[in-house]
């Protein structure tokens, strides 16, 4: 292709949504809007108050609280590393790929020099704090450092006949480039996927553990995880949830917050909600009931697929998980957490459970039932709702006591659970529950210099009267604005011509039967209220 041709090319080419993201439109958007003053208002009830945490975090953060053998942090997040050095990093590209030869005086000295520049930039960086002091990046220095200053006195070596010089020399060649590798010119962040470390960040940030305990937050927004997209399963989706934190593990607390979400998928009117509860153990148990899982998984590995089979040395847990029909057979065979709990972890079960009950909140029992993040213990929930195909689980959540003091914090108590909003919406659309497009109150069909003057006039009242009206920019005949105001969806056209203006009375037209009547300016506002009133 030409040059032109490519720049032609470039133009007329047409932006999209990112794979995996997408945009919310109205009338969709106004679901969106109701399901989250809902949450408002629920989790308002219950003593929760909103926290409004960042998008992106150190990726440190996601991988010590999730996980490093999880998904989420081993492939789904979207990490960059954030820093002013963009010239620097190139001028490393340079040299990592450089290949340079001993034996020819030219390439040996252009290296050196672009050695020598980098060192100096990178060595500034890291004395004025500009670069992170790790420990990767002093020894890169010192290293890199060390080699610049004996290129010259290897390369004098070789000229002079000390073979030994080569081999000297292409070493430390490659152990520049591992060096240079390892450089972090600035913090390495990440996209969050989910908010449950960052309020505990915060929570720790901002000293919380002062407050009056627990601490009851809930949040809302997006979230990023690199999957693979299908119906019900983004790139960038949408979470509410909601964490307490410090004070007691109380097995009410874990039953009030369960009820919490019930209240809310209820007012909702959410179909075929199921709720599903399991208890994973603490530290005391779930390690020899992983032991022992491991064991029994070891026994039968020839019959598992690869990803159970992995999953045996990483994650045994993940393996009762599977949804492959192969595995189910033998999934059945497996031993049971609840025949290997602590006699603490059983006691506080059974006290969720009881505490459940007691609240009229009705679940199901289901050993299986393990979470993707390392950081859950004891209680953990799903709950699944109708109209979703196999991507069904809305809400998970469960017990994650000791999250805060793992991220440096002092030791607290914590449970929390995240609803996926995008397939709460996608349910809620499934069984009629979404809104019809909101149309007009009142489209203002005006016509005459005059009567402009009257109708914003009139729009600026309407509007402080909380009636949502339409106002056309620009003169249009009435037989036009009475088909614009049809297609809008408005129940009312305000015919403003001159003569309703000289005569001071407004002729107000039914759109659903076409009736008319005219009032004068207070009557009309007071006809539509009483309307209103009516209608709602
Ligand atoms: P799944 O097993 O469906 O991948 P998960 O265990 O990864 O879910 P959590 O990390 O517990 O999910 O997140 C809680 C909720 O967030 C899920 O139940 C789901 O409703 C929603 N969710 C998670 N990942 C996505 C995604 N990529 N797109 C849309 N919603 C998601
Ligand atoms: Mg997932």
């Amino acid at each position: 292709m030409s040059e032109g041709a490519a720049k032609k090319e470039e133009k007329r080419r047409k932006f999209q949504a990112i794979r995996g993201t997408r945009d919310l439109l109205p009338p969709e958007t106004a679901l969106w809007n109701r399901v989250e003053q809902t949450a408002h208002e629920v989790f308002g009830t219950f003593g929760f108050g909103e926290i409004r945490v960042p998008i992106f975090e150190p990726t440190e953060l996601f991988a010590r609280s999730i996980g490093l053998d999880t998904d989420v942090v081993s492939k789904e997040m979207y990490t960059f590393e954030d820093h002013d050095f963009g010239e620097l990093d190139r001028l490393r590209s340079t040299i990592t790929y450089r290949n340079p030869d001993i034996e020819n005086p030219h390439s040996v000295s252009l290296y050196r020099d672009q050695l020598n520049d980098f060192v100096r930039a990178f060595g500034e960086g890291i004395s004025s704090n500009q670069i992170p002091r790790t420990p990767e990046n002093l020894r890169a220095l010192e290293t890199l450092q060390h080699f610049a200053g004996q290129i010259d006195s290897l390369a004098k070596d070789w000229t002079g006949g000390v073979l030994i010089a080569k081999v000297r020399f292409d070493g430390r060649v490659v152990d520049a480039r591992e060096n240079l590798r390892r450089i972090q010119f600035g913090d390495v962040l990440s996209l969050r996927p989910e908010a449950t470390a960052s309020v505990c960040r915060a929570y720790i940030e901002h000293g919380m553990q002062s407050l009056p305990q627990p601490v009851k937050l809930y949040y809302m927004g997006p979230m990023f995880r690199r999957e693979r997209p299908q119906k019900g399963r983004y790139r960038q989706f949408y979470q509410i949830g909601a964490e307490v934190l410090g004070g007691s593990d109380a097995p009410a607390i874990d039953a009030e917050v369960i009820e919490m979400v019930m209240t809310f998928f209820d007012r909702l009117e959410l179909h075929g909600v199921q709720l599903d509860i399991n208890s994973i153990g603490d530290r005391n148990c779930r390690p020899k009931y992983v032991e022992l899982l491991r064991a029994e998984l070891l026994k039968v590995k020839d019959k598992l697929g690869a990803d159970s089979q992995r999953r045996i040395e990483t994650n045994p847990l993940r393996v009762l998980d599977s949804k492959l029909e192969s595995e189910q057979g033998i999934i059945a065979t497996l031993p049971r957490i609840a025949d290997h709990l602590c006699e603490e972890c059983a006691v506080h079960y059974a006290a969720v459970k009881h505490q459940l009950e007691m609240r009229g909140v009705i679940y199901r029992e289901n050993w299986r039932l393990v979470r993707g993040l390392d950081y859950y213990m004891r209680t953990t929930f799903e709950i699944t709702a109708q109209g979703l195909g196999s991507q069904n689980a809305v809400c998970g959540g469960g017990r994650y006591d000791g999250l805060v003091e793992l991220l440096g914090g002092p030791p607290t108590k914590g449970i929390g659970f995240a609803i996926g909003e995008d397939r709460l919406i996608l349910s809620l659309q499934e069984s009629g529950k979404a809104p019809a497009q909101q149309g007009r109150d009142v489209y203002i069909a005006w016509m005459g210099e005059r009567a402009h003057a009257t109708a914003i006039r009139a729009a600026k009242d309407l509007r402080k009267g909380g009636f949502s009206v339409e106002l056309p920019p620009v003169e249009q005949k009435f037989g036009k604005a009475l088909g614009q105001a049809d297609k809008l969806g408005a129940k009312y056209a305000l015919i403003l011509g001159d003569n309703e203006v000289s005569e001071g009375l407004w002729t107000l037209k039914t759109l659903a039967d076409g009736s008319q009547a005219k009032f004068t300016e207070p009557d009309l506002l007071e006809h539509l209220r009483k309307q209103r009133a009516l209608s709602s």
